[in-house]
């Protein structure tokens, strides 16, 4: 069981850390545990073979330009508060905390902007998928990820002075996030609903019903619908749910977002 012990060594930490492989790694898991997930209990059948090989396109096309070269944006328009020492000094546990809702709070005013008429083009294509499962969520326009990136670097503040791991844990994390939102499995929890998003519950905020156009809009924490009034109940919904947004938009107007 040798290569067991190395797998949890130093050296191996090393190795991925000087290669970079830690997030394609991360990906490949991503696509063996979830779409094992998906495909034992799926809430919804989805042609796999048909839609992948687009969304890992659209993915790889994320990974390498819409993410990059909006981090380049965000490098000159971003805004990050120097905090008190007080706060600076707090244990670690405690200012991630804060990060998180400080972020998410954001996330979530950005996310209602971008359903406002005057910028729901750049949001547009996140909701084209036809279909729900974890890697439909990918789609993002580079406008999209500079505006949703704003509260996230806001919030560093909290992190000032990181542990050396904690962009890869905020790498990872952000990623099970988006694919936990939009994974495609019969799965329920209502009392962590009360808490967090579930996939159930973000589905309805990707349902092309007009009801649901403005529902559901919280990326991690469930309050901040509760308290905006933008709540809509997962066990409500008694009708499938089917998705998309319902017009013909030609494909590099919707990837761009104009
Ligand atoms: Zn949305
Ligand atoms: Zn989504």
């Amino acid at each position: 069981m040798e290569w067991i012990e190395w797998l949890f060594s130093r050296e191996f930490r090393q190795f991925i850390l000087d290669n970079n492989l830690f997030f394609p790694l991360l990906f490949l898991a991503r696509v063996v545990g979830i779409t094992a997930i998906e495909i034992w209990r799926p809430a919804r059948p989805v042609a796999y073979r048909k839609v992948f090989p687009y969304d890992l396109t659209v993915f790889l096309v994320y990974q390498f330009v819409v993410f990059p070269v909006a981090n380049q944006i965000n490098e000159w328009v971003y805004l990050r508060p120097h905090l008190p020492d007080a706060i600076l000094t707090l244990p670690l546990v405690l200012r991630v905390a804060c990060y998180l809702v400080v972020a998410d709070l954001g996330h979530y005013w950005i996310h209602r902007l971008m359903h406002h008429k005057a910028l729901w083009r750049i949001h547009k294509w996140h909701h084209s998928p036809t279909y729900m499962y974890w890697l439909a969520g990918v789609r993002t326009t580079i406008p999209q990820q500079v505006l949703v990136n704003l509260p996230y670097i806001f919030a560093y503040s909290f992190l000032d002075l990181p542990p050396w791991w904690m962009y890869l844990a905020i790498g990872a994390f952000n990623s099970f996030q988006n694919d936990w939102m939009h994974v495609n499995v019969t799965w329920r929890s209502n009392w962590l609903e009360w808490f967090v998003v579930t996939p159930r519950y973000h589905h309805i905020h990707h349902s092309d019903s007009p009801l649901h156009y403005k529902a559901n809009l919280a990326a991690l924490f469930t309050v901040w619908d509760r308290l905006f009034r933008t709540y809509v109940d997962p066990d409500s919904i008694t009708e499938p749910l089917t998705f998309g947004i319902g017009e013909e938009v030609p494909l590099v107007r919707l990837a761009v977002g104009v």
